[in-house]
């Protein structure tokens, strides 16, 4: 016999902020949701596993009978650029300052099921954290630990929406807690600082326009997107930034989310794996990271940025080929001209071709040449 107490305080003791408990019966309530914005389009095409198996505790662990949910707080850095003499900084989210939180909050939770196994015989258990295929803010909202703003995300009071979330999937009966509860009232901030519109409308995200979604996406990002994506490198904060709710829980002192852009770019992978391989922003390697340095050089606008940029137009990816030709041109000035001139003399990739034309035309028609 364990009780919920003896959970909860073992729980905090480790290092786990919050926790709540809920059965482990569907996910039914954002069933439609979910439908809904397939059907739309608004899903990022990340999302783990089916829909099914994104709201069916019972496909992920036989004779499941709670769900132990729980929140680990972290800090939002400031807002804004950064710049710094002639270093340009690039912006991280909160949730990638530090060590990866997936590895944290795992580690966690190994340490709160060995605890409850030296309690329970025949306990068993499964964990998921963020990228296993259970939907964490409707678990967490189940469970009690907070409730959905109109950002989409979970708020929890005396955290704000500063929270990681994780589950533990058990065999062992539980008694739930009710859902969380609170409303935004007449608030609209998050929705109004938006600056792809990605909150399409109250409680409704668009993934696929969110700047957290599109500095994680391989590939291209669409042009008329980067320059909503200011000095973004992972991750987005400015819904959350905004929020009122998290105005007296949240420091916004800690400046460990600026990252030198020119340093970035000059990195390779055995230098970024000793710097950021324990981090969660390395999950989608460096290139992705690096493309989105050079957007955020961009949308710095400074001259200094056209050194890097330059060398970049010559580097073997064509995807950070083709954003160098953006950014150069939004940069722009009779420097720009010369090197998209020198990229459309020797570029092939016909992608590129089009993007370094295009900025040449775009540059020309500003008349700064
Ligand atoms: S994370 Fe950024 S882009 Fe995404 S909804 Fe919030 S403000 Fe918009
Ligand atoms: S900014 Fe306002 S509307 Fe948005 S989640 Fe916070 S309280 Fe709700």
């Amino acid at each position: 016999m364990i009780t919920r107490e003896e959970i909860r305080k073992t729980a905090n003791e480790i290092g786990l902020d919050l926790v709540g408990f809920t059965h482990a019966g569907e996910l039914e309530r954002i069933r439609e949701i979910l439908e809904e914005r397939e059907r739309c389009g608004y899903l990022s095409g990340m999302e783990p596993g089916s829909r099914d198996d994104r709201i069916c505790p019972g496909l992920h662990l036989e004779d499941v009978k709670s769900i132990i949910a729980v929140g680990l707080s972290y800090k939002f850095p400031p807002g804004g650029c950064e710049k710094q003499g002639d270093c340009p900084k690039g912006v991280l989210s909160g949730f990638a300052v530090g060590e990866d939180y997936h590895r944290v909050i795992e580690s966690r939770l190994e340490q709160l099921a060995l605890y409850i196994k030296s309690r329970i015989k025949g306990f068993r258990y499964s964990i998921m954290v963020d990228t296993g295929p259970l939907v964490d803010r409707e678990v967490a909202y189940r469970a009690g630990i907070g409730w959905y703003g109109k950002n989409c995300s979970i708020i929890c009071p005396g955290f704000g929406s500063g929270i990681l979330l994780g589950e533990m999937l058990t065999n062992i009966e539980l008694e739930p807690d009710t859902p969380g509860s609170g409303e935004c009232g007449a608030c609209t901030l998050c929705i109004d600082t938006c600056p792809t519109g990605a909150l399409i409308a109250p409680y409704t995200l668009n993934a696929k326009k969110c700047i957290s979604y599109l500095t994680q996406m391989r590939g291209i990002v669409p042009r008329e997107l980067r320059p909503k994506m200011g000095t973004s490198i992972y991750g987005c904060d400015r819904c959350q930034q905004a929020c009122p709710h998290n105005r007296d829980t949240i420091s916004f002192k800690d400046r460990d989310n600026a990252i030198d852009l020119i340093e970035l770019l000059q990195m390779d992978k055995r230098e970024f794996n000793k710097k950021f391989g324990t981090r969660s922003l390395a999950w989608r390697g460096l290139n992705v990271l690096k493309r989105n340095a050079v957007i955020a050089l961009g949308n710095f606008k400074k001259e200094e940025g056209l050194d890097i940029l330059a060398s970049i137009s010559k580097h073997p990816s064509p995807m950070l080929r083709a954003h160098a030709a953006w950014a150069v041109g939004r940069i722009g000035g009779s420097r720009a001209v010369r090197i998209l001139q020198n990229m459309l003399d020797c570029e092939k990739d016909a992608d590129v071709r089009s993007e370094a034309e295009l900025s040449l035309k775009e540059v020309r028609e500003r008349r700064i040449t």
